[in-house]
């Protein structure tokens, strides 16, 4: 193994000092003051990471357990509702509600397509609720959730978004685009390890809570609200990963969301320049809507997944792979979290390192890099 490691992935990704700091700190017990402190610092960062003067519900486990409590506390079985998916993660709400006995109707577009707003609203009436994916991680779309919230507002049917890999990295404005349920995780642009998954929950969205009779408990959103009403958790919570959210939600206040946003924006448009450079194709689309992750086609008759071993274990460059059909086929980038120019340079220095023990080689040697550095060095990828 080297005994360097770059996580240039979409999650999880790298942790900042200060957030490690903060996690090393002694431990605190939960039903301290010194953690209602914490806490009551933490729900008031999620208010603006989330924009939303609604209720963040604060949920043990990952990302998929919020996904789960937003499906669990809202569908009864046999429900009807429409999850729309272009890839992985749709496909993710649609074997959750199933799981929960709902009547999926599935609203479907090809893998790396942008969701078309109307097919949805158009099946969402008889619908108890919405599912949709705002950064699809596994092809780096962005979907356009604006535009999908409005063509549904007048249904009046519950919108829920996954925003695991875009809250904090991309813009989502929770109350103003009217959604009902936001969910994310502490791991990706909120820069934070794994621990922590987030729901945010509009009043609307806990009233649909009262009667749905899908059973769960710890995830039981009455629950969890009752407690925090009360400065509380209802359980053990994950202080640590806490204390490790709370500061970097700081961080983020400090640099300010549009700084952020903009700065995902620079990185994956530097990342898609070099890419191109390289001579390599791109599978995610060439425009800065998707800022998320960059995902890059691989050349005939290499292996993705191959490529991907070779950058981890000889390079130390921890990019991802490919996930269902387009396993082997890409290799994805992230921009997302606490990642700057120098990662870029990195990610694409490093691809075009390993795609060289595959007989790849770019049209001119370091094109990536070199891309990239113009693009930095004029100011025009990253505003400096
Ligand atoms: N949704 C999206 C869009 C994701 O990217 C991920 C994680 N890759 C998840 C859901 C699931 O999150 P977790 O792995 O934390 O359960």
């Amino acid at each position: 193994m080297p005994d360097k490691t770059y996580l240039i992935t979409p999650g999880p990704t790298p942790v900042p000092p200060e957030v490690q700091a903060a996690m090393e700190r002694p431990l605190i017990h939960h039903r301290s003051p010194d953690f209602k402190v914490l806490f009551a610092s933490l729900l008031e960062g999620l208010g603006r990471a989330f924009a939303t003067s609604s209720e963040v519900l604060v949920l043990p486990g990952s990302g998929t357990s919020a996904m789960e409590s937003a499906v669990s506390n809202i569908v009864s079985p046999g429900d009807p509702v429409v999850v729309a998916s272009a890839g992985n993660f749709g496909e993710r709400w649609a074997k959750i509600a199933r799981a929960f006995g709902a009547d999926v109707r599935l609203v479907e577009q090809p893998w790396g397509e942008r969701l078309e707003a109307g097919p949805i609203a158009a099946a969402a009436p008889a619908a108890k609720a919405v599912y949709v994916t705002h950064s699809e991680t596994s092809t780096g779309v962005v979907h356009d959730v604006q535009a999908i919230a409005e063509a549904l507002r007048p249904t009046g049917v519950a919108l829920v978004v996954d925003a695991v890999s875009s809250l904090g990295g991309v813009e989502l404005q929770t109350d103003a685009w009217g959604i009902d349920v936001v969910v994310a995780g502490s791991q990706k642009a909120l820069m934070t390890p794994p621990g922590v998954g987030l729901a945010a929950v509009s009043p609307r969205a806990m009233e649909l809570a009262r009667s749905a009779s899908s059973p769960r408990f710890s995830l039981d959103w009455q629950t969890v609200s009752a407690a925090q009403a009360k400065g509380a958790t209802a359980f053990t919570p994950p202080v640590t990963v806490i204390a490790g959210l709370d500061e970097a939600l700081r961080l983020l206040d400090r640099e300010g969301y549009e700084t952020a946003f903009a700065r995902n924006r620079e990185l994956a448009r530097a990342a898609r320049e070099g890419v191109k450079a390289l001579g390599l194709e791109l599978f995610s689309p060439d425009d800065d809507s998707s800022s998320m992750v960059t995902a890059v086609r691989m050349p005939e008759g290499i292996d993705g997944q191959a490529v991907y071993g070779v950058l981890r274990d000889r390079h130390g460059v921890v990019l991802a792979g490919g996930q269902g059909p387009l396993r082997g086929k890409v290799i994805r980038i992230g921009h997302m979290g606490y990642m700057n120019r120098f990662d870029m340079i990195t990610a694409l220095a490093a691809l075009e390192m390993a795609l060289a023990e595959f007989g790849y080689r770019p049209p001119t040697p370091g094109a990536g890099v070199a891309r990239a550095t113009e693009l930095f060095s004029e100011g025009r990828a990253v505003g400096v």
